[in-house]
This record gives structure tokens, C-alpha cells and sequence, in this order.
């Protein structure tokens, strides 16, 4: 008998352990596998309409657990109460969305010479869904919710640091009367359990979000099987704010757009590019915002930022405002316990400072200005990322030109909205491959099989 790998779960604002889980190993993962191979079997012929009523009936479980949800995500990953409850109705929101697609998973009817020509929508298989420790409910729950509606089985890895909500959304699972195997949740180290989902050759799609870095090895590992991967990764968006925008409320919104879950949020807007003539008065307005930021206990109803998921991310991320950098405005952050790092605003930078050029994944932020329209586009685009975006301007026509000159996914206009579940989700270039969310993301948890019908004699 092997020692089992006891894996101590902390409370990133205390600091103190909150239980302890063990993780799995390469055993297990191939036990896992076998079950989600052999519940595959039975789910994707479960009748459509009682496939959306188990999906309603797990969505209505989530919805009765949400302020548990919340509170275990509040405990583990240090996000503030209000952020969690809204993370645990997104989850549900999510998985009642795609309840709805079981019986709308139509295929198509070609017109052909001597015959009729139809296609279906097949699942793939075992689907594999690797979860960073940011946001741990929505991101697990954008795979699993159109995986499974589309009759495919699904095996979630969390991220080692926050395994908790994951593992009560497959109890929910169960409680809903999804049969055993057809969703199982599976903590462990993303080397063993993460590359297992890649090596494996049941497990036929992996879902991966998480680092550029990783991401690039999972889908190199994935050609070797010719494996379809979504990829869901970094960011380093940038906030776009023209001088004829009410600039109040750029300014005013601007520290939430980046600060919110303490920046370690792939779609943060963390370069703020502002129009060279309202440089200084967006920095002036921009100061009193950063201050009001309120940074503390997560359990606080009035809370907005709580603190980083862990030492050693604190260490990285300060790591990126060394001794001497341009710190124009700093916000507060509690002493003590808990991985605090305050609000923080760098500028000047200049464009190569890899404060300006690298995902950070923290409360901090560089301001640039930009001469004009190009000049903006050009700094915006000027990266490996293309995940969001924002656009401050009172010009119609310029905001277009603009959202479609920006290369990345997901922009708002006067806004910083980037996930609404109805809508596609992901990135370009190196931001990610793929979509998640919105009428299209049954097409990453399906294959178009193609049959002819001979009508002649
Ligand atoms: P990782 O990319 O290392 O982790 C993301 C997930 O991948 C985790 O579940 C992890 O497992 C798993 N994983 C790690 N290595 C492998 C592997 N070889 N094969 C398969 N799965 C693997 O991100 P980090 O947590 O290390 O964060 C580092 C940086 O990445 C952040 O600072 C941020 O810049 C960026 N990031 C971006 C995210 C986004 O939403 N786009 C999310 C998270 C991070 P485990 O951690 O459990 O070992």
C-alpha cells in the first residue's frame, strides 16, 4: 500500500488550514477514465428530454446550495462573499442554460441526388476538464454544463489550491440523480492528473484554462493522439480610454476592472491606455477610486478585494513592483495574516517593462498614454494576449473602428463586461483557442457524423 498524497487546504486570508484532501494518483485517474468510458455508454442514450430534466433537476441543487457554494469558495480561494454568491449562480445559470440543449441539438438536412442526407450532432467521449484556482465554479462549470448536455461524460481536475466547490458540485451532481461516472471530480497534481487527461486515449477532449504555458504543453501532448483541446488562457487587455469619454466614470470603474478578485483574472484590463490630452486628469480622478477600494475580510458583505490565492503568487506578483518602480497610486491592504497586496497603480512605464508587457494575475496596474486612434490600437495590439478589452469613447463610430481593430475576443464600450453566459467567451492569438459559453459551445463537445439514406429502388 502507497501512502496516500494528503493534499492541506488553506484559507488564503488566514492562513490557516481548512480541511485536507487527498489527491489522486495515476491509479485513480485510469479508475476514473474506466468509469466515465463505461457511464458513457448509458448517458449519451439517455433520451434527450430526461437528460435536460436531470441537468434542471442539478441546476435547481446548485441553486438550494449556493450560499454553502459561496461560503467554501470565500473560505478556500479568498474571494469576497458577494463575488462568491455570484460565481455560485453563474455555475447554475450555466449548467440550467445548456439544460436546454439536449433537445435542441439538431443536425441538418442536405439536399443530394438519390437520397436523403442527414448529419448528427455525436458527443466525443470522456471529456477532461483541467480548472485553475481563480475562478474555480464558472470555469468548471462553462466545460462540464455543454460537455455533459451533449451526451458526453466529464472528469474535472481543480487546481490543487481549491478543490472545494468542485468537489461539492459533483456531490450536487449525484444528489440530482446524474448517474455515478457520468460527472466525477478529481483533485490532484496538474503533472499527474492534468497530463494523464492528455495521454490518455479515453479521455477524447480536454478543456484546458489556466497559464500560456501550460496550456501550449497540453496542446503539444494533445497532437499526439489528435486530441481536441479548447484552451482558455492568459490576458494583459487593455483599457482604452479616449479624451472625448465621460472620463468620470472611466476613471471611477477603472480600478474594478482590473482589481476585482485582486487582478487574478485572466480578463482584467491590466494597461490602462488613456489619450495623451486627459492623461493627467484621468490620473487625478483615477486616484480617489483606487483609494476607495475596499481591501479586507472577504467574509465582509462590504468587501471588494480580498487577498492573493497564496505566498508564493504573492511573491510573483510582487516581484513585478521591485524597489524604486514608478508607483503612483497605492491603495490599503490588511497587516497580519493572509496574502495581502494592495491596490497598485505603476506609472510612467515604459513599453517594455514587463510590469506593461506580462500577465501579472494581481492588483496592479501601468497607465500609458497614447497620441491617437492608431497609436492606441497600436500599444493595445502589441502583444501575445488577445483575450478583452474595454473602449471609453462618446464616438459611435470610433468605438466600432476601434472594437474591431483590437485584436481580442471579448470588448465592451463604456463598459468592462467580458462573461455573460449567453454570449462566446475566448481568446485570440495567444489568449486561447476556442469558445466557451453563448448558442456555439456545443460545437467543442461535438463531432458532425454524416449520413447518406439511398432512396433508390
Ligand atoms: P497553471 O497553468 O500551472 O495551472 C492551471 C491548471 O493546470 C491547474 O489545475 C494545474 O494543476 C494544471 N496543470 C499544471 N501543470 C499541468 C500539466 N503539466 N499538465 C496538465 N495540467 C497541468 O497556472 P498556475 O496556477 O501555476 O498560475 C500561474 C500563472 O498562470 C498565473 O499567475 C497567471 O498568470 C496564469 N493563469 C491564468 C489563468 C487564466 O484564467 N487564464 C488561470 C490561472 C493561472 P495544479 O495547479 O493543481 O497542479
Amino acid at each position: 500500500m502507497t501512502e496516500p498524497d494528503l493534499y492541506e487546504v488553506v484559507n488564503p486570508a488566514t492562513e490557516e488550514v481548512i480541511t485536507t484532501v487527498e489527491l489522486a494518483g495515476a491509479a485513480e485517474t485510469d479508475a476514473a477514465v474506466a468509469r466515465a468510458r463505461a457511464a458513457f455508454d448509458t448517458w449519451r442514450r439517455v433520451a434527450p428530454a430526461d437528460r435536460a430534466r436531470l441537468l434542471r433537476a442539478f441546476a435547481a441543487a446548485v441553486d438550494a446550495d449556493r450560499e454553502h457554494l459561496a461560503a467554501l469558495e470565500v473560505a478556500n480561494a479568498g474571494h469576497t462573499i458577494g463575488n462568491a454568491r455570484w460565481e455560485a449562480g453563474n455555475a447554475r445559470d450555466v449548467i440550467e442554460y445548456y439544460a436546454a440543449a439536449p433537445e435542441r441539438l439538431f443536425g441538418r438536412q442536405i439536399p443530394v441526388a438519390g437520397g436523403i442526407d442527414v448529419t448528427f450532432q455525436e458527443p466525443i467521449g470522456v471529456v477532461g476538464v483541467i480548472v485553475p484556482w481563480n475562478f474555480p465554479m464558472p470555469i468548471a462549470a462553462w466545460a462540464l454544463a455543454p460537455a455533459l448536455a451533449a451526451g458526453n461524460t466529464v472528469i474535472v481536475k481543480p487546481a490543487e489550491l481549491t478543490p472545494l466547490t468542485a468537489l461539492r458540485l459533483a456531490e450536487l451532481a449525484l444528489r440530482a440523480g446524474i448517474p455515478e461516472g457520468v460527472l466525477q471530480v478529481l483533485p490532484g497534481r496538474g503533472p499527474v492528473v492534468g497530463q494523464r487527461f492528455v495521454t490518455h486515449p479515453d479521455v477524447r477532449k480536454v478543456v484546458f484554462t489556466g497559464s500560456t504555458r501550460v496550456g501550449k504543453a497540453v496542446m503539444a501532448g494533445c497532437a499526439d493522439q489528435v486530441k481536441p483541446v479548447t484552451l482558455e488562457l492568459g490576458g494583459k487587455s487593455a483599457n482604452i480610454v479616449f479624451a472625448d469619454a465621460d472620463l468620470a466614470k472611466a476613471a471611477a470603474t477603472a480600478p474594478y476592472a482590473v482589481f476585482d478578485n485582486a487582478g487574478q483574472d485572466c480578463c482584467a484590463r491590466s494597461r490602462i491606455l488613456v489619450e495623451a490630452s486627459a492623461y493627467e486628469e484621468f490620473l487625478a480622478l483615477l486616484e480617489p477610486a483606487v483609494h476607495g477600494v475596499r481591501v479586507g475580510d472577504p467574509t465582509d458583505e462590504k468587501t471588494e478585494m480580498g487577498p492573493l490565492i497564496s505566498a508564493a503568487h504573492r511573491a510573483r506578483v510582487s516581484s513585478y513592483v521591485p524597489d524604486g518602480a514608478a508607483v503612483a497610486i497605492r491603495g490599503s491592504a490588511p497587516d497580519g495574516p493572509g496574502f495581502w497586496y494592495p491596490p497598485t497603480v505603476l506609472a510612467p512605464v515604459r513599453h517594455d517593462d514587463r510590469a506593461f508587457t506580462e500577465e501579472i494575475f494581481g492588483p496592479v496596474v501601468t497607465v500609458v498614454p497614447f497620441r491617437d486612434e492608431e497609436d492606441a490600437l497600436r500599444i493595445a495590439n502589441a502583444t501575445e494576449y488577445g483575450l478583452s478589452g474595454s473602449i471609453w469613447t462618446r464616438d459611435l463610430g470610433r468605438a466600432l473602428r476601434v472594437s474591431r481593430g483590437v485584436e481580442a475576443g471579448n470588448l465592451s464600450v463604456n463598459s468592462h463586461s467580458s462573461v455573460r453566459y449567453t454570449t462566446p467567451f475566448g481568446g485570440f492569438k495567444q489568449s486561447g483557442l476556442g469558445r466557451e459559453l453563448g448558442p456555439d459551445a456545443l460545437d467543442a463537445f461535438t463531432q458532425t457524423k454524416n449520413v447518406f439514406i439511398s432512396t433508390e429502388e
